[in-house]
This record gives C-alpha cells, sequence and structure tokens, in this order.
C-alpha cells in the first residue's frame, strides 16, 4: 500500500457506520484522493476531479454523499432521486452501485441502477417510490425519463464520473440534456481521467467554485505497476500467452485484445492449451459479461479476454497480472488497462506483447508515460527474425528518437547484433535490452 498516507478515516470525519464499513473492507488508511476530497465534499463543496479508476475514487466520493444523505435524512420522492451517479458503462455503474451498498452497509440507504441492454421493467419498478442514490448510463436514464419514470427536479447531489470515456463514446450531447434538466442548486462532482479542452468547457459549465483534486496517473497506478514488454512475433503471441498463463503465480489475469473478434478468438485457443478463459466485450450480452465478471470475481475464471470499452473501470480486487496480448492504438488506453491490476497501491504486473506492427503504439504509450517499459527477463524464445530487422541499431536510433526524455542517445546500445542467436534462456532478454527499454532503467 504504497500510496496510502498516515491518515485515518477517523481524522476525515467520517461518522462511526461509515468508518466501520471501511474498516469492514480492510481499508486503513484513505487514498490521497480520499483525504482530499472527503472533507471537502462533506463541506457541500463542488468538485473538479482529474483522477481515474483505481485511485479510490469511488470512495472519495461515495462516503461523504452517503454521510450527507444520512445526515439529512429526507424521503426521496417518489420517481425522483437524491444523488445521481452517471457513469459511462454498465459495467461501472453495476460497480459503483455495488461500492455505495457496502460503504452504506450499517445506514440505510435506498439504490437503484439503469443502464441499457436489459429490460426496463425492474429498473422502472425500483425508482417508483423514489431512491437516495440512482447510478445510470446516460441513454437508458434519458429513455426513463422520456417515459415519466423518472425526474430529476429534487436532485441534490450529481456526480459525472468518467467525462472523458463519455466524450469518447459519444455520449457527451446526451450528458449535456442531463444536466440542462438538474436543479441549479445541487452539489456537483466532476471526475476525468484527462482534461481536454472539450471536457474542461463541460466541467465548467457544470460545477461552481469548485476543490479541484488532481491524482495524476504516472504518479499512482502506473508506478505502482511493475510493467514489462515482450517482443514477438503475432503468429507466436498465443504460445507465449499459454506459457505465461501457465505460471501459478498468475492467479488472477485479464488479458486485453484490441477487437471483440480477438477476443473471442484468445479465448478459443486458450481453450485449445487447456487453459479456461472466458472473454468479455460489448458483442455479448449483458446477462453473459455480468456473469463473466462475476465469475472472474469469484475465482471461478482465472483469466478473463477482454477490449478496452468492456474493461473500462473494472473493478475486481486481486488481479494480479494485466496481459496487454495486443497494445492498444490509443496510450491513454494503455494507464487505464494496466491500472486494472495494483489497485489502490497494491502491486501488480502488466505485460505488453509487443509484435513488429506495434513497434509504434508502444513508442506513443512511452511518450505519455514519460518511462521505457523494461523488456522482460522471462521471454522464453529468441527474438522473432522479423523483429530483429526492426530493431537494428540504425533502425532502434529512429525509433527512440524524440521520446522526449533526452536519454535515448547517451544510452543507445548497439550489441544485439551478437545476439541474434536464437536463445532458450533469460540472455536471451539481454538481446531485447537493446531496445528502448534499457534507455530509461
Ligand atoms: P476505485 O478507484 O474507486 O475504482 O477504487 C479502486 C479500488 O481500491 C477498489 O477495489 C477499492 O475497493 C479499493 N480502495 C478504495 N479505497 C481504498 C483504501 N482507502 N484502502 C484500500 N483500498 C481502497
Amino acid at each position: 500500500m504504497r500510496h496510502m498516507s498516515k491518515m485515518t478515516f477517523n481524522e476525515l470525519n467520517l461518522i462511526e457506520q461509515l468508518q466501520r464499513a471501511v474498516r469492514d473492507e480492510g481499508y486503513t488508511h484513505p487514498t490521497p484522493i480520499q483525504e482530499a476530497s472527503i472533507p471537502r465534499l462533506l463541506e457541500g463543496r463542488d468538485l473538479l476531479g482529474c483522477a481515474q479508476t483505481g485511485t479510490g475514487k469511488t470512495a472519495a466520493f461515495a462516503l461523504p454523499i452517503i454521510q450527507r444523505l444520512h445526515q439529512e435524512r429526507r424521503p426521496a420522492a417518489p420517481r425522483s432521486a437524491r444523488v445521481l451517479v452517471l457513469t459511462p458503462t454498465r459495467e461501472l455503474a453495476a460497480q459503483i452501485d455495488s461500492s455505495f451498498k457496502v460503504y452504506g452497509r450499517h445506514l440505510r440507504l435506498s439504490r437503484a441502477v439503469v443502464f441499457g441492454g436489459v429490460g426496463q421493467f425492474p429498473q422502472v419498478k425500483a425508482l417508483a417510490r423514489g431512491v437516495d442514490v440512482l447510478v445510470a448510463t446516460p441513454g437508458r436514464l434519458l429513455d426513463l425519463m422520456g417515459q415519466k419514470h423518472l425526474r430529476l427536479d429534487s436532485l441534490e447531489v450529481f456526480v459525472l464520473d468518467e467525462a472523458d470515456r463519455m466524450l469518447d463514446m459519444g455520449f457527451i450531447h446526451d450528458v449535456r440534456r442531463v444536466i440542462s434538466v438538474l436543479p441549479s442548486k445541487r452539489q456537483s462532482l466532476f471526475f476525468s481521467a484527462t482534461m481536454p479542452p472539450e471536457i474542461v468547457r463541460l466541467a465548467n459549465s457544470m460545477v461552481t467554485n469548485p476543490t479541484k483534486v488532481e491524482v495524476a496517473p504516472s504518479a499512482t497506478t502506473v508506478e505502482s505497476v511493475d510493467q514489462k514488454v515482450m517482443f514477438v512475433s503475432r503468429k507466436d503471441k498465443r504460445d507465449l500467452l499459454a506459457h505465461i498463463l501457465n505460471d501459478p503465480e498468475v492467479s488472477r489475469a485479464l488479458v486485453f485484445t484490441r477487437t471483440k473478434h480477438g477476443a473471442n478468438k484468445v479465448v478459443k485457443q486458450l481453450e485449445k492449451a487447456k487453459i479456461q478463459a472466458e472473454a468479455i466485450h460489448g458483442n455479448k450480452s449483458q446477462t453473459s459479461r455480468t456473469r463473466a465478471l462475476e465469475n472472474f470475481r469469484r475465482g471461478r475464471t482465472r483469466v478473463l479476454v477482454a477490449t478496452d470499452l468492456a474493461a473500462r473501470g473494472i473493478d475486481v480486487d486481486g488481479i494480479t497480472h494485466v496481459i496487454n496480448y495486443d497494445l492498444p492504438n490509443i496510450p491513454e488506453s494503455y494507464v487505464h488497462r494496466i491500472g486494472r491490476t495494483a489497485r489502490a497501491g497494491a502491486d501488480g504486473i502488466a505485460i505488453s506483447f509487443c509484435d513488429s506492427d506495434e513497434g509504434a503504439f508502444l513508442k506513443n504509450i512511452q511518450r505519455l508515460i514519460r518511462t521505457q517499459v523494461p523488456v522482460s527477463e522471462d521471454h522464453p524464445w529468441h527474438i522473432p527474425a522479423p523483429f530483429m530487422e526492426i530493431l537494428k541499431p540504425r533502425d532502434q536510433d529512429q525509433r527512440t528518437r524524440g521520446n522526449g526524455n533526452g536519454k535515448s542517445r547517451r544510452n543507445r546500445h548497439p550489441g544485439n547484433r551478437k545476439n541474434r542467436r536464437p536463445s532458450f534462456s533469460n540472455r536471451s532478454a539481454g538481446t531485447q535490452s537493446s531496445t528502448p527499454s534499457r534507455q530509461g532503467a
């Protein structure tokens, strides 16, 4: 728990029932974002949070919200909510709802969660009497409002979660429509992992005199993850994956592919290698996604194969390994992916496969995280020939130029020619260390 402070939840002025709930969860100290946000939110301030999943952000907003609901107890009006948390994906919505359940377990708290892809009747029923906390994705929320199953004119607290992802997924207009019907007197919390201009504009239109909290990914998740890259040809990826997953140390692994088709293919390949795995992506029904996630959470499935969107914000404790079967073409996705392990300061391992077409992706990632990802020492094979070609010193010079750390020239390592022979030992990693990765070490 490297990033925990010495402060206690008691010092944050949380009521006893909430302190008990976090103790039940095994939390001993608040995370930085909790320490910074909770006192301000208890005062009723607005909040602008630059933070991603994995930092303890959900408790940072859920705990003070629950406390305020408890201290200002009043029944919610029928078909309305006192608190609305808007989040981009169904998985996140379900997870945030279950966090409210966990943190509110010693208090009375009514909750509902609404998202698309499932029948709306149970959701309508859950809203009928009014709820304290509603967690929703934008599309279904607007549907239900349009059908007069829900009104938001008496809302007290509004939380917008993962605003940048809302933008990426094309939900920004829906979000604006929701904001336009909220009462102007309310507490607003705005969270985003990144702050591009459009997101800053949205934030400014939503919050008033906010407390600003920033937990940079590079200072938290990324640094607490043991990152490695393995250079491998595309055709060898499947065997390498099976090899890694056969290690009993890998007790809970999340494998990322770029496409849904890729995720299904990896599951099939693993099945052939007698490794049980399940896929989770947008083409699967909600029921099968929930089931796969639940199996993974409970340890019935050791390997979950996911695409970026489907895995967004997956909050499963104890993921020991994140494996990038394909490197993401969007460098921010890399940060999100590896943030699924090493939750809230725990250590985790992230292994990225990089084939000869993915060198540019790796370069962009390294530029974003301002770190060279070290090459794995555990590669069981020699570097495939096509890859050797692109690692020739001259080539490598080009590959590393402009990565902004000013170290590439000084640390260039020309010795890889000698090591071209196939090798089965760890020494083969020496060959690979002539890639950019050694340079930042
Ligand atoms: P989040 O950023 O909200 O997705 O939280 C990431 C993970 O950290 C979740 O699994 C939480 O249960 C866990 N967590 C949140 N706060 C703490 C804390 N103070 N100490 C330890 N774990 C925490």
